[in-house]
């Protein structure tokens, strides 16, 4: 992190702007909103300029800069294009060690101004260090797009009721509760919608009723393959909302990344073969938090009931009347055929596709083949690195073509994902000459030859 964001109290605080031009008098309305005393000095100063400085209380110097003019100011911002003079002010301010920004040059500042969404009290601050402002401006834009400007209204209404509820809820954690279902309820929703008396009724109701939700619960969420744009919004919902997450080693760091900041994370692993926690642990591990109250999230890769096990996770929570949602989530398959241009069905090619699961019990793989080898179809196999020889060895000796197209998509939807291409029969040679990485999945099927052509990503 360059810079440690921070938000500036500047009401009726001295504030200089060297330079009385366009740039001068866009951060004077800035300064002015946020309430600050304005001094200008500039030989030629702009008349809007003029008018804010008026109505802010502040001073105009028509004459040139001169350090006397930071004296007793809280904050300095040179807005001229004069190189010079810009870094003479820079310099005079870090002397004293007076925050100061200068406009376009990041190096001679101490601090810098982020892109702004204002839904006051609600301020979000979008800042990319200064190195690509026209990026964090394009990040506004969303967030303006996205944030209803209702939202300014219900954190009036919060602050409205900010010291009653506190009386109300001496416990920290009940008032943090109380809010939370308020915020995601049908107050929150009136407010947003413009109707901030019946929201405010309804808040006096839900305090003196003394309403808080206190039973725990489970959100089963899928988080796809990795990449996490892939997330749907409920999963990102319900990932800020969870107090406690349970998450396994198919989880990506940056899907893990958009988790709540403050909430508890537990891994509880899986690996092929080293299973850190056995599943009845896992099972009886989310039934006890949420019989504490907790809302807790069990964050799994891909889809939760695909080859996920999310079954046997909810069953213990019905049988005990554990309140659950179950998100589902992109599955590899979707995901690792999407990002290498592999259609899992094609007019041309196959009218099915299978999902199977390639994972050995007692090294081998038990199947009726036969099904497998009919033409027009599209094999998945999840989990079936450590099969691969074997896999494709049984489709071939069961009358599938050795020349049948396959691919192991290896770390699929994340940077790091590589595609290996070949047939039945020279695959497994193909990845054993390469040092692959788990996850892997593998697809076999005409389909796969379009990868060539629809693969967005040079192949290996
Ligand atoms: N519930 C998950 C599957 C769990 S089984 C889902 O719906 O995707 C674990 C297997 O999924 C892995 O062995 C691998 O075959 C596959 N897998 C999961 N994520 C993957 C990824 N990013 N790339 C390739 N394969 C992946």
């Amino acid at each position: 992190m360059d810079y440690l964001p921070l938000f500036f109290d500047l009401k009726q605080k001295a504030c200089l702007i060297v330079g009385g031009g366009a740039i001068a008098t866009r951060k004077a309305r800035l300064l002015h909103k946020a309430g600050a005393i304005i001094y200008v000095v500039a030989p030629v100063i702009e008349q809007e300029l003029q008018q804010i400085v008026g109505g802010s209380g502040g001073v105009l110097s028509f004459e040139h800069y001169q350090e006397r003019f930071i004296e007793g100011k809280v904050l300095v911002i040179s807005a001229t294009d004069d190189e010079s003079l810009n870094k003479q002010v820079s310099e005079h301010c870090q002397q004293r060690n007076l925050p100061v920004n200068v406009v376009d040059s990041p190096d001679l500042c101490s601090v810098i101004t982020p892109a702004i969404v204002d839904r006051s009290p609600l301020i979000i601050g979008i800042s990319s260090g200064g190195e690509a402002p026209v990026l964090a401006r394009r990040i506004r834009t969303m967030l303006e797009t996205s944030i209803p400007a209702g939202y300014g209204k219900l954190a009036h209404l919060i602050a409205g009721f900010r010291s009653r509820v506190k009386k109300a809820f001496a416990d920290g954690e009940q008032r943090r509760r109380f809010w939370e279902s308020i915020i995601n309820g049908p107050v929150a929703e009136k407010a947003l919608s413009g109707d901030v008396s019946e929201a405010q009724q309804d808040l006096e109701a839900a305090l003196s009723r003394g309403d808080c939700e206190v039973g725990g619960e489970v959100y089963l969420v899928g988080a796809g393959p990795g990449d996490p744009d892939l997330l749907t919004f409920k999963a990102v919902r319900l990932m800020q909302k969870a107090e406690v997450v349970l998450y396994d080693r198919l989880v990506s760091e940056p899907v893990l990344d958009m988790v709540r900041r403050d909430a508890d994370r537990i891994y509880v692993g899986k690996r092929r073969s080293d299973h850190t926690m056995p599943q009845q642990a896992i099972n009886e591990l989310l039934l006890s938090l949420a019989q504490q109250g907790k809302r807790v999230l069990r964050l799994k890769g891909g889809d939760p009931f695909i080859f996920g096990r999310g079954g046997e996770e909810i069953d213990l929570l019905a049988e005990s009347g554990i309140p659950f949602q179950v998100v589902p989530g992109i599955t590899a398959a979707s995901g690792c055929a999407a990002y290498a241009g592999i259609p899992l069905t094609h007019r041309d090619y196959a009218q099915s596709v299978r999902f199977i699961t390639g994972h050995l019990k007692e090294g081998e793989v038990n199947f009726n083949w036969q099904e497998f080898v009919a033409d027009n179809q599209t094999l998945v196999f999840y989990m079936g690195l450590k099969g691969l020889e074997q896999i494709c060895y049984q489709l071939v000796h069961n009358g599938k073509p050795a020349d049948t197209a396959a691919a192991l998509i290896e770390r699929g939807t994340l940077p790091e994902q590589r595609v290996h291409i070949g047939t039945l029969e020279s695959l497994p040679a193909i990845v054993a000459g390469q040092d692959v990485h788990a996850p892997t999945l593998l697809i076999i099927g005409n389909v796969v030859k379009l990868a060539e052509k629809l693969g967005g990503k040079p192949l290996t």
